[in-house]
């Protein structure tokens, strides 16, 4: 993959979650992804799965892995919104394999081909800078990052997106593990870099730091969160991803949409008018905890639909 910028962007990947690096014990890069010759790998044509959406075809196995996520991505209403809004862009999103490494045997990543085209015309490229000691002192985790920015500004129009993906990677994480934590599953891995992209090929790009939680580490990845918190629960799970710092669950106070609306008003308003149309399907999504449908409904665009049954699906 190459970048037509060589500076160390904030935007080269967006990640499902920080490296994995407590599991490196139990996973490491040996196995999944490396069973096959790396020239017969790059042989085949990419698959056209639907639309614009193409996924690497060899080993044909892995396609059809692929595929199968993205068939049960399709069986949800927010994952048809998604693939929806994706499609709309015509810009051209490739699946390919996630080549685990010894520092991060589990991630998955969201590339835009041509990084300024993903931002809005003169929008500032940002980068990741560690807070470290003065952060400390201010009493910030000296682990935060705060988004700065590079010099370079957007160009727009939208970047075709490569996401670096391997289901089987989480599928041996959470045989590893023996449980599958919130944000670890791997369709949903899938459907949250799908975010990044779909944001990414209309040029909507916005890695600013979110001020209500450093631990969100930047927009981008506060609004792949929320639609996966969503998707999550199409989908039958009750427990939800509290940030972006690895997956633990949403914290009781927080499940209620009123109170993390209250919490997040300014990244979910800023959501809302950038990618209104979207922020409207998703919030029309029936699920319990959908702060989205609390803001469309404080901004009138919808009404207040009748309580969610409790039968548990
Ligand atoms: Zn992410």
């Amino acid at each position: 993959m190459s970048f037509p910028i060589q500076s160390k962007s904030a935007i080269a990947g967006r990640t499902a979650g920080r490296p994995h690096s407590c599991v490196s014990s139990v996973l490491t890069a040996a196995g999944v992804a490396d069973s096959v010759p790396k020239e017969k790998r790059m042989a085949a044509a990419p698959f056209n799965y639907i639309d614009n959406i193409f996924i690497h075809d060899n080993p044909v196995a892995y396609r059809r892995e692929v595929a199968r996520y993205l068939d049960l991505i399709r069986t949800t209403g927010s994952g048809r919104t998604l693939i929806k809004f994706i499609k709309m862009s015509a810009r051209k999103l490739l699946i390919k394999p996630y080549h685990p490494t010894q520092e991060a045997p589990v991630n998955a990543f969201a590339s835009p081909d041509i990084p300024l085209a993903a931002y809005p015309v003169g929008a500032p490229e940002l980068q990741a800078v560690k807070v470290g000691i003065i952060g400390g002192l201010l009493g910030v985790d000296p682990k935060a990052v705060v988004m700065l920015p590079t010099g370079n500004v957007g160009v727009g129009g939208g970047s075709p997106v490569t996401i670096d993906y391997h289901p089987a990677t989480y599928r041996e994480l959470i045989k590893r593990k023996r449980r599958i934590d919130p944000g670890d599953g791997p369709g949903e891995v899938l459907f949250h870099e799908m975010v990044h992209a779909m944001r990414a090929m209309f040029a909507k790009f916005s890695d600013t730091t979110v001020v209500e939680n450093l631990h969100m580490d930047d927009f981008e990845e506060f609004c792949a969160i929320l639609a996966q918190n969503i998707y999550r629960q199409e989908r039958g799970f009750t427990s939800l991803r509290r940030d972006h710092w690895g997956h633990v669950r949403l914290e009781a106070d927080l499940l209620d949409s009123g109170a993390y609306y209250e919490k997040y008003r300014p990244s979910i308003d800023k959501w809302f008018a950038s990618q209104g149309g979207f922020c409207l399907e998703l919030a029309r999504s029936n699920v319990k905890f959908n702060p989205l449908r609390e803001a469309a409904i404080a901004k009138g665009l919808m009404e207040r639909p009748p309580p969610v049954s409790m039968r548990l699906p």
